[in-house]
């Protein structure tokens, strides 16, 4: 059990300097258009409006599906060709079709505009545009824009420019505060605040929350804890006005959530005593939803290639709870402050990789041949053809994962790909 008193698991270890093998080359990631995915769900009065092309268009409806009982809360402003070649007013182009779609939505309170590749490429200025609107339609409607481009970008990162666009919008506060960063199913952020309840942490705030136009405050006073690791721009951008990010592992499995709680019940001078009381019960109950796929995984190889970056937390998950052995564990991007407190819990021999050449990172994965890949949804198919089992790193995203309750389907969600293949083999 964690004892709030000691050192967090891996202080002072090596993490700092843990080498990383770093790529550029191809790569094979969906873009930032994706974030729309997860974040329309979670923000009940927001809608997306992709200022993209037809490509863009069919991403987001494959990636989302079709709502068959409700009007979907995103949809794309097709850019014609008379926009690409700077005929047609683009501007006047989109404010018409915005305006039009809020007399018709009276449910939105906040409009997203993002931007995609070629709405870069014609340098089309949506935050004049998101400007220009909201002067307009305030107090009704905010309009705010980011971007979802895939140029250089992985599409976890889409969430981190919504959320980063709203941070200037956040009132000030100067109240002590704890502010939970990154979005998660409605129902984990239930169980997170039952336990904060619990702890006697509060007041705590959720970030997004589940109307985008209720913004929770932000000061010096404000303690960040990250619910997931691809906001570290949103974190900087909250830093600048003052908060602090507490360190922790990302709450993924039972040790991962339990540290998470550590890491603001140290903050907040929690009892150690009242710590085990709330923890240890909801610890004990998630190592044994999860201890039902030992048997499965255990000692089973993993490569984990470089798509959303949960690939370090989970890694560390699969490795410390259920035995599995890392061969390589990919992430598009090494932050190493917010990875300071999963690095060290990494095993000593782990082969880290950033970025991607995607020919040369498959070689070595053919080399190694895992017993299963976590991989990005392009490169599943294709492996599954060569025999290699997979997961797809996207229902990382789609699928409640954090906390207590949710770590005996984490586990699942590994365990499933190979349960498959052996009652095929039967
Ligand atoms: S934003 Fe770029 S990468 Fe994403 S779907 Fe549109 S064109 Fe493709």
């Amino acid at each position: 059990m964690t004892d709030l008193s000691a050192l967090p698991p891996g202080s002072g270890l090596r993490g700092a300097t843990i080498p990383v093998l770093r790529e550029r080359g191809q790569r094979e990631v969906f873009c930032g258009l994706t974030g729309i995915v997860w974040l329309h769900r979670k923000m009940q009065d927001a809608f997306f409006l992709v200022v993209g092309s037809r490509t863009c268009a069919h991403l987001i409806q494959s990636a989302a599906g079709v709502m068959i009982f409700s009007e979907p809360r995103f949809g794309t402003a097709i850019l014609g060709d008379r926009d690409l070649a700077g005929i047609a007013d683009a501007n006047d182009e989109l404010d018409r079709l915005c305006v039009q779609l809020l007399e018709r939505r009276p449910d939105i309170g906040t409009l997203f505009l993002v931007g995609s590749c070629p709405s870069e490429v014609i340098k089309l200025d949506l935050a004049k545009a998101a400007e220009r609107l909201s002067a307009q339609l305030l107090p009704r409607v905010r309009v705010v824009s980011y971007s979802g481009s895939g140029i250089e970008t992985t599409f976890t990162q889409g969430e981190d420019s919504a959320l980063g666009a709203l941070v200037p919008l956040m009132p000030r506060s100067e109240a002590r505060q704890l502010l939970v960063v990154g979005c998660i199913a409605d129902v984990v952020e239930d169980q997170f605040r039952r336990v904060f309840d619990q702890l006697g942490i509060g007041p705590v705030s959720f970030f997004p929350a589940r109307r985008a136009g209720d913004l929770p405050s932000v000061g010096p006073n404000t303690d960040l804890l990250l619910a997931q690791p691809f906001v570290g721009n949103t974190a900087r951008a909250l830093e600048a006005l003052g908060a602090r990010v507490l360190e922790a592992p990302y709450p993924f499995g039972a040790e991962g959530t339990t540290e998470w709680f550590a890491a603001a019940a140290r903050a907040w001078g929690v009892d150690n005593v009242q710590f085990q009381d709330v923890t240890r019960p909801l610890e004990d109950r998630a190592r044994k939803a999860v201890s039902r796929h030992v048997a499965r995984l255990s000692g089973k190889s993993l490569f984990l290639m470089p798509d959303s970056q949960l690939e370090i937390p989970i890694a560390r998950f699969l490795n410390r709870e259920l035995g599995m052995r890392l061969i390589e564990v990919g992430t598009p991007h090494l932050d190493r402050r917010l990875m300071a407190a999963e690095l060290p819990l990494l095993p000593d021999d782990v082969a880290l990789s950033e970025g991607q050449d995607v020919e040369r990172q498959l070689d070595r994965l053919r080399g190694a041949a895992p017993d299963l890949v976590l991989c990005g949804l392009g490169l599943a198919n294709p492996l599954e053809a060569e025999g290699f089992a997979t997961k797809w790193s996207i229902e990382l995203v789609f699928s409640p994962v954090h906390g207590y309750e949710q770590a005996g389907d984490l586990a699942e969600l590994f365990a499933r790909p190979l349960d498959r293949r052996e009652r095929l083999r039967v």
